[in-house]
């Protein structure tokens, strides 16, 4: 399948029409962006390794009955996905504080929540994706109520999958955002990336940070802790 015209083109990621009106080509990038695109880098590898991991977490996910955007991978930047009229919402599911939560509530990073929290953000760069709860969601009409009950519903499930999973290879999951997309037929499926980008991931004995904060937070390693999630998961380096 070819690529056609480019779309779009996010912090990121490209997306690109094919000859298929039913199909997307995402191609992943190295630019590595934070605090709402103030601090930019490059992350050399990352497109390659977010794009694999993205890919095998999404057939994991589909697995276990997650419908999700996922068609095949073309290359190692490359996935042909369904076409989606993305929801502009970030889905934030958190195991333990750590980020903006901890900072919100005051606690100390690394703190267990009693409960899975879900938080939704409105995706607006203007006004830095604020937070959104369920009443703004249906007043707003960023998803109606069968949308948000799935994605509730989805994005807890998907939680007790990767947790599980990631817990198997040594990673502690402590938080990550998902987004979710509709299809022409109306179909609610997940969408965008799943990735050490858009995931919190401690090493379960050391809790050694394997993921963006190294590069949010100038700690060095960063392109070290990326391809460690690529060899626990796919056992590559
Ligand atoms: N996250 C993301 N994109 C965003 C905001 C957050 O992928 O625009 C992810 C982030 O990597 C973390 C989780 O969502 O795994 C929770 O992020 P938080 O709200 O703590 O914000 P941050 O501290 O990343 O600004």
């Amino acid at each position: 399948m070819d690529k056609l015209e480019m779309l779009y083109e996010g912090k990121a990621k490209k997306v690109y029409k094919t000859s298929d009106p039913d199909k997307y080509i995402v191609d992943y990038k190295d630019d590595a962006t934070a605090f709402n695109g103030l601090k930019k880098g490059t992350i050399t590898g990352k497109g390659v390794i977010n794009n694999r991991v993205t890919n095998h977490l999404m057939k994991l996910l589909e697995g276990h009955g997650i419908p999700t955007h996922f068609i095949s991978q073309l290359s190692q930047r490359e996935t042909l996905v369904k076409k989606v009229g993305i929801l502009p919402l970030e889905v934030i599911v958190r195991n333990v504080a750590a980020g903006s939560l901890a900072k919100r509530l005051g606690l100390e990073e690394g703190t267990r929540m009693k409960k899975t929290v879900l938080e939704f953000c409105y995706k607006c760069d203007a006004l830095d994706d604020p937070m959104v709860n369920r009443y703004h969601i249906l007043a707003m009409e960023y998803a109606d109520e069968e949308q948000l009950d799935k994605i509730c519903e989805y994005s807890l499930k998907i939680n007790d999958i990767l947790s599980q999973y990631l817990k198997d290879v040594g990673i502690e999951l402590i938080d990550f955002k998902l987004e979710y997309g509709v299809t022409d037929d109306g179909e609610l499926v997940l969408a965008d990336e799943i990735s050490p980008d858009t995931c919190r991931f401690w090493d379960i004995k050391t809790h050694e940070k394997l993921d963006k904060d190294r590069f949010r937070r100038d700690m060095g390693g960063v392109e070290d802790a990326y391809k460690e999630i690529l060899f626990r998961l796919m056992g590559e380096a």
